[in-house]
């Protein structure tokens, strides 16, 4: 993945993740780190057909202007702005939205105890038995205040992944690379869909 653009990593990513059912619609966005700056994908643009143009290159600090013409960067740019400076190793954000992650984080409290899955081992979890937790956000119009929620929050060594949920609305994970937030997202999301299985077959 690394020898191409990170245009075209992103476009890539946003296709795959569309064809999931991860981005449906124009939902979600990708960034990537990079020494000329931010990478992310624009807002109001459907993920499984992305041009080069749609992917912008933006400051990383907040206090960098830009300017695309039409084009705007992901609204969430300010939760991506944010993760990038709580956790200065990562290079990749990845937000989406999956009906498990909003199933999910309907649970009540302020987060989610995940299960004991050997998969978090590909979490950093050494031991998955202590049954890691996922700190939850309340969803807001003002996606600025989410971010803001977010820097109050985090770092926190009671939250050990590299992930956080926002409620009825979808997951976030950071990661040094594209592929580890790759990772992270396919594995916390493999968690929620094995407690919303387990949640409908205790109902049963
Ligand atoms: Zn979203």
């Amino acid at each position: 993945m690394n020898d191409r653009s990170p245009r075209t990593q992103l476009r890539s990513l946003a296709r795959n993740l569309y064809r999931k059912g991860w981005m449906e619609g124009t939902a979600g966005n990708l960034s990537v780190k990079t020494n000329e700056g931010l990478y992310i994908t624009a807002s109001g643009y459907p993920k499984g057909s992305l041009s080069d143009e749609e992917i912008l290159c933006i400051p990383l600090l907040e206090s960098g202007s830009f300017s695309a013409g039409d084009r705007r960067p992901s609204a969430e740019i300010s939760i991506h702005r944010v993760l990038y400076r709580l956790f200065p190793e990562s290079g990749a954000v990845l937000h989406v939205h999956t009906v498990e992650a909003a199933l999910v984080s309907d649970l009540p409290g302020q987060d989610l105890e995940l299960p004991p899955l050997e998969v978090l081992k590909g979490l950093g979890i050494a031991d998955p038995s202590t049954r890691p937790r996922l700190p939850v956000f309340e969803n807001d119009l003002l996606v600025t205040d989410i971010a803001e929620k977010i820097g109050r929050r985090l770092p926190d060594p009671r939250y050990p992944l590299p992930a956080l949920l926002i409620r009825h609305h979808g997951t976030t994970v950071w990661g040094r690379t594209l592929a580890d937030a790759l990772r992270h997202l396919e594995l916390v999301e493999f968690c929620f869909r094995l407690l919303v299985t387990k949640k409908f077959l205790d109902q049963k």
